[in-house]
This record gives structure tokens, sequence and C-alpha cells, in this order.
């Protein structure tokens, strides 16, 4: 636990101060035993002598060796004394009533001849037991101890300091830590009320809601991103349904014509008996009719084909050169009926176009079949081919009834046909739209000019192959 670890640092830091103290007096005691034995020397003493002189004068210095210690600016009040083997104290740095307490630990330590760390309990306050670490320290010569070092410090700092410690960790901590969670849990709650809020709105949400928006917080932050990324795709999902919706209602609209001629026919040649040759033309009128509505639901098959392909699966290099050039020769049989007259200009040969090519002669028959129907008798078309940078240019140009200029930006959208009156023959509104998907499929584009009975042309762009 990290209150125990802090707890023995500083117990063992107390300790290492109290050592290092210590070992500054055992070698003040030798550096002191080594200028006698000089002086000695000098003096011719014998051995004996000496150590009795040493030992006398010992005393004296002893007190100033333990008072040397303390002064040396520590930051912990220290007691140092010098005992002699048998526990007998012969200096201090202060004056101390009671050494008793010490006596079992200096004996212990002559004996043992190393360190020993001891708490000891000294009545110093008013009869109150103060507790102090003591380190006691042998010192020797010849094998032999002479002196012990005690040094001895109150432990009451470290208690104080450890109650702090104590109180940190299991008052102050746990404190902080609800603190922490309480704030966390806050900030939860701030950050995902939007998310909740987020949440209700989405579940209002359904087929029939999706004009419903989530509202975008003002925070420019991820929550915000999302709100706006998911009401994009509603956008998206809303105007795909209302297309759809209107795709249903147009085909609807658009059958319910031949169907209702369809039955009226019908009714009309039963009404009584007919000949042969009148159920016949009844039943050729009918079949027209079958045929025309035919037509319409195989385009609307394929519209719903194209748009499904998103990217185009049958690429390849197109050689548009010679799909205009087979189209326009058979074509010119329909143009014939109407002495109408195809002209091709090839500025470039051999222009390849990266694409379907099913899918382009399809693109190219509406346009022309177009130019064909909306061209009166004796009128011309002309189709001209320009290899630009990376495009080709495709133009198709008839002299025919023209459009008015409020109906083009609406020829392209399914079952827009701008004479409603003419219908039947003049097909269902579904030829451009063709052309527009077809485009989009190869990332092309289509432009009108058209003047009334002027005259249209197309200005079709396509990607090259390279
Ligand atoms: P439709 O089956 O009616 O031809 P399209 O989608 O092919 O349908 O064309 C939409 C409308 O655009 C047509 O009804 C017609 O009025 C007009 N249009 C298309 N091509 C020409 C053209 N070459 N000249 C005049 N009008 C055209």
């Amino acid at each position: 636990m990290l209150y125990a670890d802090f707890r023995n640092t500083l117990q063992e830091t107390l300790d290492a101060k109290l050592r290092l103290k210590a070992d500054g007096i055992e070698n003040s005691i030798r550096t002191y035993w080594q200028t006698e034995k000089l002086e000695m020397t000098k003096e011719w003493a014998n051995s004996f002598l000496f150590f009795k002189r040493k030992d006398d004068r010992f005393e004296q210095i002893a007190y100033q060796l333990t008072i040397e210690e303390l002064n040396r600016g520590d930051d912990i009040f220290t007691v140092s004394f010098i005992f002699d083997p048998q526990g007998t104290l012969i200096a201090s740095s202060h004056v101390l009533e009671d050494t008793k307490p010490f006596k079992k630990i200096v004996l212990s330590t002559a004996v043992n001849k190393t360190n020993s760390f001891d708490v000891v309990r000294l009545n110093i306050l008013s009869g109150q037991a103060v507790p102090f670490r003591v380190i006691t320290k042998p010192v020797m010569a010849n094998d032999k101890v002479k002196y012990v070092v005690a040094v001895m410090t109150s432990l009451i700092p470290l208690s104080k300091e450890l109650a702090e410690l104590q109180q940190a960790f299991f008052l102050q901590i746990p404190i902080i830590l609800l603190i922490a969670i309480i704030g966390a849990l806050v900030l939860v709650q701030v950050t995902l009320h939007p998310v909740d809020e987020m949440v209700r709105s989405i579940k209002q949400i359904n087929a029939d809601t999706l004009r419903l928006r989530l509202k975008v917080p003002n925070t420019d932050d991820e929550i915000a991103r999302l709100a706006e990324t998911f009401n994009d795709m509603l956008e998206e999902l809303e105007q795909s349904f209302i297309s759809q919706r209107q795709i249903v209602q147009d085909v609807s609209h658009e059958l319910r014509t031949p169907l209702t001629i369809l039955q009226g026919q019908q009714e009309v040649a039963l009404r009584r008996e007919r000949s042969v040759e009148e159920y016949k033309e009844v039943l050729y009128s009918n079949l027209e009719e079958i045929e025309k509505m035919k037509h319409m639901v195989n385009n609307l098959l394929l519209l719903a084909k194209i748009d499904k392909d998103s990217i185009l699966k049958g690429i390849g290099s197109v050689d548009i050169n010679k799909l205009i050039n087979k189209m326009v020769e058979d074509i010119t049989i329909l143009a014939e009926d109407k002495k109408i007259q195809i002209s091709i200009f090839e500025r470039n040969k051999n222009i390849l176009v990266k694409g379907d090519e099913t899918y382009l002669k399809l693109l190219f028959l509406n346009i022309m079949d177009n130019a064909i129907k909306y061209t009166p008798k004796g009128g011309k078309i002309i189709v001209e081919l320009i290899k630009l940078k990376s495009w080709v240019l495709v133009r198709i140009e008839d002299s025919g009834v023209g459009i008015d200029e409020k109906d083009i930006p609406y020829i392209f959208n399914r079952f827009y046909r701008v004479d409603k009156t003419r219908r039947g023959g003049e097909g269902f509104g579904l030829g451009l739209s063709i052309v527009k998907s077809v485009l989009d499929l190869h990332k092309g584009n289509i432009r009108v000019e058209s003047e009334i009975n002027k005259g249209t042309t197309f200005y079709i762009h396509l990607p090259l192959s390279t």
C-alpha cells in the first residue's frame, strides 16, 4: 500500500540521518586516537601508558566531540552519547538525568559488535514518556569494543508527519476521489444530455415523418457533427421517398389513360353483336394500346436498372464514330419516311469513350429518335463529332419544332412532355430521363439550345477513354 511505502521511506530516512551522525562521531574518535598516538610516539611512551593516558583525556574530549556533531546544522534535533563497553556514560551532548534505559542496548551492541536501531522511552517532559529512535554503534580498536556511540532523536515529529500523511490518505484522498467521481458524473451527464435528446428525436422519425430534423447543438463538436450528418442522411432519404412516391403516382396516372381507352373500346364492342371485321379492328386497336403500355413499363424497368447501377459494370472503350455511324444507318429508314436528311460530320476519327456500349446506344437512340419525331417532313438533322482535350462532344441538331425556353429545365424529368395533348405516338416522356441517367452513369453532361420552329441542338459531352 502507498501509505505503508511512505511510512517506511520516512523511517529509513530518519535512520540514515542517525547513522550518519554516529559515523561522524566514530570518525572523530579515530582522528583523536591518531593524533594522540603521534604525540605519545614522540614522547617514547610505552603502550600501557599510552592507553591509560588516552582514556583519561578522552573523557574530557568526548563531550567536545558529541557537541561538535550536534552543531553540524542538521535538520533534525539529536542527542549524542559516548558510553564505555560496560554501559557507563562517558560524555553526552545534553545532560540526561537517567541513562538507565540505554544500558541494556549499549551492552548488547558491545557484545554483538554491530550497529543496532532501537526505540527508547524517556520521561523528559513532566513525567510523560517520549519515544526516541536511537542508533548504537560500537567503536572498535584491535578487534575490541572501546566505546559505544549512541545518537537519538525524538520520534514525535515523525509521528506527526505520519499522522498528517494518514489523514491525507484516509480522509483527504477519499474526499478528493469523491469530488472527482461526482465531477465525472456531472460531466458525463452534461455531455450525454444532447445525445439523449437526439435519441428521443430519432425515435419519432419514421417513413411518415421523414421531414423531421434533429436539433443541431451550437457546440461545433462531435455531437453537432453527428446531428448534421444524420440530418443530411434524412434529407437524402426524404428526397428519395418523395421521388419514389412521385414515380408511383406518375406511373398510375400514365397507365390510367390507355387502360380507360381499352376498357371503353371493349365495352362499346360488347354492346351488340359485331362482325368479325369489327371485332378484329377493336382487337388491333387494343393491341396498339397494350404495346404502348409495354413500352412504357420496359422503359421504367430500364430506368430502374440504370439508376441501380451506380457504377458502370460493362465498362470498356467504345469507338464513338463507329457507334454513331451504325445508328444513323439504322434510323435513316425512319428518317426517309419523313424525307428528313441526316448528315454526319466527323471532325476526328476513332474517338474512344469509356463506357457501356449498350447504354451509350440507348442514349443516342433516344436523342435521334426525338429529333426525327419533332422535326416536320423535309427537315434535316446534323450529327457532329468533335474530340476535345479529355472529352468528346457529340452535337445533334435538328430543324424541328423547337422547345420553349420555359420547358427546357424540365425535359429531362420523368414523364415530362411539352405538349401533353400529343400523347400516344409521341411517347411517355421517359426518353430524355433515360438519356440523363445514362450520362450520369458515364459522368458526362448534356446541354440544350432551342428556338421554337427553328430547331433544337443537344450538346453531349462524354469523357474520353485514357
Ligand atoms: P417523349 O417520349 O415525349 O419524347 P422525352 O423524354 O424523350 O419524351 O422528351 C421530353 C420532351 O422534350 C418531349 O415531350 C418533347 O416535348 C421535348 N423534346 C425532346 N426532344 C426534342 C426535340 N428534338 N425537339 C423538340 N422537342 C423535343
